[in-house]
């Protein structure tokens, strides 16, 4: 099973819930879950799991190129860039490597062949495993590098479970593309977020995400007792279960502040978070989120 846990805006504590839930499981389950940091604009999962790395690679897609000498101007690839990513301007087509995903397209297309490929490095993948026996890979995505995209879908496809491994993925905060790419192909994705306006606006985009791609939900209110009850009305109101919350409690900050768990700064929690654990078995082969369109309109 693969359970993305994610949040519609950054700061919820998504990895802190991500980092203990691996370290509950892998000191019951044989292997241990597969930890994934997808957050690859930002990645410290390391931070909490201390994982030693011992395996890497480069990610890179491949930017296309123009031979002026063959380019008839015709403007076939900027008509087939989906991404507006290569432009015949005046006497020249001209490419913009911050906007290319890399798909080809452009130079499978050209009828002079004018277009060749060539390796750009956009970041790197790391795989080792923590001191706890957990796997643990994550993608880094170079400094001032627009596509996370590729990391980390690239990401997902090295970093492979073992059969019946189950796999916990820490997904970039927000709505945009490198959260779908994380999320997509999950089994179950965990909202976490906090009882305050930001937190519910954010939240009812991430519930919209996941009825899009058809992924069951639910919920996890970390700082709970602070803010107000909107959240736990949204979610009522749209059948969302609740499946763990985390008090608003100082001694809780302070510990992740320092790098550590839930379950090192409050040893109960493991047993918290495998009960969470077992009701996101049971949800994950229920049926897909379903929003009710008062709801979209209200977020939009
Ligand atoms: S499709 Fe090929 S020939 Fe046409 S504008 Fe683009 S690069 Fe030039
Ligand atoms: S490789 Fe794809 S995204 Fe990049 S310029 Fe060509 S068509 Fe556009």
């Amino acid at each position: 099973m693969i359970i993305a846990i994610a949040s519609g805006k950054g700061g919820t504590g998504k990895t802190t819930v991500a980092t203990s839930l691996a370290i509950s499981l892998a000191a019951e389950l044989t292997p241990p879950p597969l930890f994934l940091d997808c957050d690859v604009e930002a990645p410290n999962a390391h931070l909490f799991l201390k994982p030693l790395f011992e395996h890497s690679r480069e990610v890179g897609i491949l930017l296309p190129q123009v031979d002026e000498a063959r380019c008839t101007l015709c403007g076939r690839c900027a008509e087939i860039c989906q991404y507006h990513a290569i432009a015949v301007l005046g006497q020249k087509t001209l490419v913009f490597p911050q906007l290319c995903h890399g798909c080809g397209s452009c130079a499978a297309l050209c009828p002079e062949k004018a277009i060749t490929e060539i390796p750009n490095h956009i970041g790197i993948l790391e795989r080792g495993q923590t001191p706890d026996g957990i796997p643990f890979a994550r993608g880094v995505l170079n400094v001032g590098e627009p596509m996370a995209v590729p990391v980390i879908s690239q990401l997902k496809t090295w970093a492979i479970p073992q059969p019946g491994q189950h796999v916990i993925a820490d997904c970039p905060p927000g709505t945009s593309c490198p959260a779908v790419a994380s999320i997509q192909g999950s089994d179950f994705l965990l909202l976490v977020t906090e009882p305050t306006p930001f937190g519910l606006h954010d939240l009812r985009l991430a519930v919209q995400v996941a009825r899009e791609l058809g992924v069951p939900a639910g919920v996890v209110i970390n700082r709970d007792g602070s803010g107000n009850a909107g959240v736990d009305e949204f979610c009522r109101a749209e059948g969302l279960p609740v499946l763990m919350r985390i008090p608003f409690d100082r001694a809780i900050a302070e510990g992740i502040a320092r790098g550590k768990t839930l379950i090192d700064i409050q040893p109960e929690y493991a047993r918290q978070l495998l009960d969470l654990f077992e009701q996101i078995k049971q949800l994950a082969g229920a049926q897909p989120l379903r929003v009710s369109s008062r709801t979209i309109d209200a977020s939009l």
